[in-house]
């Protein structure tokens, strides 16, 4: 495969002016607490009211409605200041500065941009073959032959009713069925209550999801609406043989951005 016949750019998202590229620790999950480079890409299939990173698809000019729609001064984002637009040898020269091999794709939807991102993989791979990435994503878009070749962990968290996405949306059989037999993947689901915890029952019995893949998460973007979760979320966990994960992120640096 040669990236320089392709050259395809990665549409990212933007930060404090900058592409979004922060070395931090993974805050959910499977590999809570490894450091990790997080490569954010802009847009978003899905379009979920609670969504903490609505700066990726929530653009001037569309209908979505967001649960901050009534704080003072919240506003939707202009795409040219939020997008930024990168050559993939420019966001691995930026990756390549960290002191770390665990890359995280995350979004908005990383999977919206497969054939970029496998360019990535293969260009980081080139000059590190030690490189391992994972990448977050909502569970509705098939990976491609190449991208799954490359990936080493897909993070899987498929969106429940109070995302306020319709399910024919949210909700992809053939995906879903893909991930549920793939030895690269694991879900997590984000649960606020015990309606969200009888949609992810439906879910686990419908596609024939091991337990061992399971994790559950409280939903919150602050310390307190996690706390609030918490203690019953670890019972359901135990009760059920899940795995429980927080937001480790959360828990450290509240619901600041970039870290
Ligand atoms: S799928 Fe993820 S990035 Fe997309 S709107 Fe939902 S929470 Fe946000």
């Amino acid at each position: 495969m040669s990236t320089k016949a392709i050259q395809p750019k990665l549409k990212m998202a933007r930060l404090h002016g900058q592409p979004e590229i922060f070395f931090s620790i993974q805050g959910e999950g499977k590999s809570l607490g490894t450091p990790s480079v997080f490569v954010r890409s802009s847009l978003c299939n899905l379009h979920c009211i609670w969504c903490d990173t609505d700066y990726t698809w929530n653009w001037a000019g569309t209908r979505f409605p967001h649960v901050n729609d009534n704080k003072p001064g919240y506003q939707k984002f202009d795409k040219k200041v939020w997008i930024a637009e990168c050559a993939v040898a420019e966001v691995a020269a930026e990756v390549v500065k960290h002191p770390c091999l665990n890359v995280i794709l995350t979004g908005g939807e990383p999977m919206l941009q497969q054939p970029a991102f496998t360019a990535l993989m293969f260009e980081l791979r080139k000059q590190n073959p030690g490189y391992s990435f994972e990448v977050e994503t909502n569970g509705t878009l098939m990976p491609e032959e190449s991208f799954d070749a490359a990936i080493d962990q897909y993070n899987v968290s498929p969106k429940l009713e109070n995302s306020n996405n319709p399910r024919k949306l949210r909700e992809k059989p053939a995906v879903y069925r893909f991930f549920a037999s793939s030895p690269k993947a694991h879900f997590k689901f984000v649960v606020a209550t015990p309606t969200d915890l009888q949609e992810v029952f439906e879910l686990i019995r419908l596609y024939n999801i091991d337990k061992g893949k399971i994790w559950l998460m409280p939903e919150g973007s602050g310390r307190q609406a996690l706390a609030r979760k918490r203690k019953w979320l670890v019972e359901v966990c135990k009760s059920n043989g899940f795995r429980y994960t927080d937001r480790l992120h959360v828990q450290i640096w509240g619901s600041k951005k970039g870290v």
